[in-house]
């Protein structure tokens, strides 16, 4: 049987494999380091527009599944891993029954994404799960060597759950070492990549602030769908606590506008504007 893994086993297990990439870029930047991520597509899904904006009707919208790449000396990170294997179809055939529906082909998985930049899967430190919906883990089993990063909120709250449509058990008993944080975390100690609790849309649902050659950047992911969740102040209509939802869309608004950019979970109009194979700017 084919395994998620199959492939990694074709280069070397270590950091080192796909250093040729990032060597390129340093040398673009005079050899001074900064931080490289890279946007992953890693499939789609669809859902009436009141799941993702309160009130907006049933008309559908199609979004991407969105996850980066962090690459910095001290490891490689993912933030999110986008959808699992069990979501391999086409969008006609995906819509389950809360009337959503996943979908992912063989070319965008987490793992396929990676090597087409020249990325060993195995070769990943660590995946920041920004919370446990199948979207947003059920890549994880793809990547073999990495400690998961995730809020104990958002575990304990994940584990107590019933409804695999949420929190599927096959994204969770992965075998992966768990780091299990509270609050806020500065990944590598020097400011470039800080996770942050961003409490709603799940109860321990975290973002990341990360420091980018033209600015800082928030990876929102849930908290956030889209541009318009922000510029309307309308929270999802599956917000596990509306009013923790509309609180982190204010901290949202008040670091936007202050300057800092967001990076919508998953705004088809944003996300077009995001480079795929090169790193955000
Ligand atoms: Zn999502």
């Amino acid at each position: 049987m084919k395994q998620p893994n199959d492939g990694a086993r074709e280069v070397p297990a270590k950091n080192e494999s796909a250093m040729p990439m990032a060597d390129r870029n340093d040398a673009s930047e005079g050899g001074g380091w900064s931080l490289k991520v890279f946007a992953l597509t890693c499939g789609s899904f669809q859902a009436p527009r009141d799941f993702f904006l309160e009130g907006g009707g049933a008309s559908f919208l199609h979004v991407p599944v969105t996850a980066y790449l962090i690459d910095h000396p001290k490891g490689r990170a993912l933030f999110d891993t986008g959808l699992g294997l069990r979501f391999r179809r086409q969008m006609d055939e995906a819509l389950g029954p809360l009337d959503v529906g996943f979908a992912i082909d063989e070319s965008a998985d987490v793992a396929a994404r990676l090597r087409q930049i020249e990325v060993d899967p195995a070769s990943i430190r660590w995946i920041i799960n920004s919370h446990l919906h199948p979207d947003h883990a059920g890549g994880n089993a793809f990547i073999p060597n990495a400690t998961i990063l995730v809020q104990s909120r958002e575990l304990t709250y994940a584990r107590e759950q019933k409804d695999e449509r949420l929190y599927h058990p096959q994204d969770m008993d992965t075998g992966h070492p768990i780091h299990a944080i509270d609050g806020e975390h500065d990944l590598y100690g020097d400011g470039s990549v800080v996770l942050f609790p961003t409490p709603g849309h799940t109860p321990g649902h975290q973002s990341a602030r990360i420091k980018l050659p033209d600015g800082d950047a928030i990876l929102a992911a849930d908290c956030c769908y889209l541009k318009e969740s922000l510029d309307s102040m309308t929270v999802s209509s599956l917000s596990a606590d509306r009013e923790q939802s509309l609180r982190t869309l204010r901290r949202l608004a008040d670091l936007r506008a202050g300057g800092v950019r967001i990076f919508y979970g998953h705004d088809p109009n944003f996300w077009q504007t995001m480079p795929q194979g090169r790193p955000l700017r």
